[in-house]
C-alpha cells in the first residue's frame, strides 16, 4: 500500500513494502542522500539551522559540491560482527530524526517496487497519486538545487562559508522557491 501526505514541498510518500524491503533490513537508509542546496534550505526554514551546525561540528554531516553529505556507519552486533554499512541517523527502527530535519527524498522517495506492490500497475489511486506526487518533487527539487547551485557560485566562488549567515540565507531561498511553486505543483496540494 502506498499513503500519501500532502503537503506542498514537505510532502511524503510512505509504502508498506519499506518494513519488509527487499534490498534488506536497512532499506534505502544503507545509501542515504546528499542533503543537497534546497534540503538545507527547507530544514533551516523548518527551524533547522542550529541543528544542522551541530550534526557538521559532529561529523554526520559533512560539506560536499551540491550541498551536505550524510556520514554512513557500519555498526556491530551483539558479537561484535560488522554489519552493513548504512546512513548515520540509521537506529534499530529506522530513521532516528524527524522528516523536518531529513533530506526530501527521505520524504518522499519510493522505489518502484513500492509503486507496484501498492497497485499502480493495476491503477491504484493512492499508488497513482503517490507517483505524481514523487515525479512532481524530483522535477521540483532538481530545478530548485540547479538555480540555488548558480547562486552560490556566483555569489561565493571559493566556496560558501557554511556559517549561520549562509544558511539563513538557503533557508529564505527556500521560502522564495517555496511560495513561487506553490501555486504550481497541484499533485503536491491537499484538496
Ligand atoms: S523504497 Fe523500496 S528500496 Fe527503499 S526501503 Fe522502501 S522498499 Fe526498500
Ligand atoms: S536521514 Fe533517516 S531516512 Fe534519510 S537515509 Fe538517513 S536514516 Fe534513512
Amino acid at each position: 500500500m502506498i499513503r500519501l501526505e500532502l503537503a506542498g514541498a514537505n510532502t511524503r510518500v510512505h509504502s508498506t513494502l519499506c518494513g519488509a524491503c527487499p534490498q534488506g533490513p536497512t532499506g534505502c537508509c544503507a545509501s542515504p542522500p546528499g542533503v543537497e542546496w534546497s534540503d538545507i534550505g527547507r530544514i533551516v526554514s523548518l527551524g533547522g539551522a542550529g541543528w544542522l551546525l551541530e550534526q557538521m561540528a559532529g561529523g554526520s554531516l559533512r560539506p560536499g559540491q551540491r550541498g551536505l553529505l550524510m556520514l554512513r556507519v557500519e555498526p556491530r552486533d551483539s558479537d561484535g560482527r560488522a554489519l552493513p554499512k548504512r546512513c548515520a541517523f540509521h537506529g534499530h527502527e529506522g530513521c532516528t530524526i524527524p522528516p523536518e530535519r531529513r533530506a526530501a527524498t527521505c520524504n518522499y522517495y519510493v522505489c518502484d517496487d513500492a509503486f507496484a506492490h501498492g497497485g499502480e500497475p493495476s491503477g491504484n489511486p493512492e499508488a497513482l497519486a503517490g507517483r505524481r506526487a514523487h515525479d512532481a518533487l524530483v522535477d521540483l527539487y532538481g530545478r530548485w538545487d540547479l538555480e540555488l547551485a548558480a547562486r552560490i557560485r556566483e555569489g561565493w566562488p571559493d566556496g560558501p562559508p557554511w556559517n549561520q549567515d549562509f544558511l539563513e540565507w538557503l533557508g529564505r531561498e527556500h521560502e522564495r522557491l517555496a511560495s513561487r511553486a506553490a501555486s504550481t505543483a497541484p499533485a503536491l496540494t491537499p484538496r
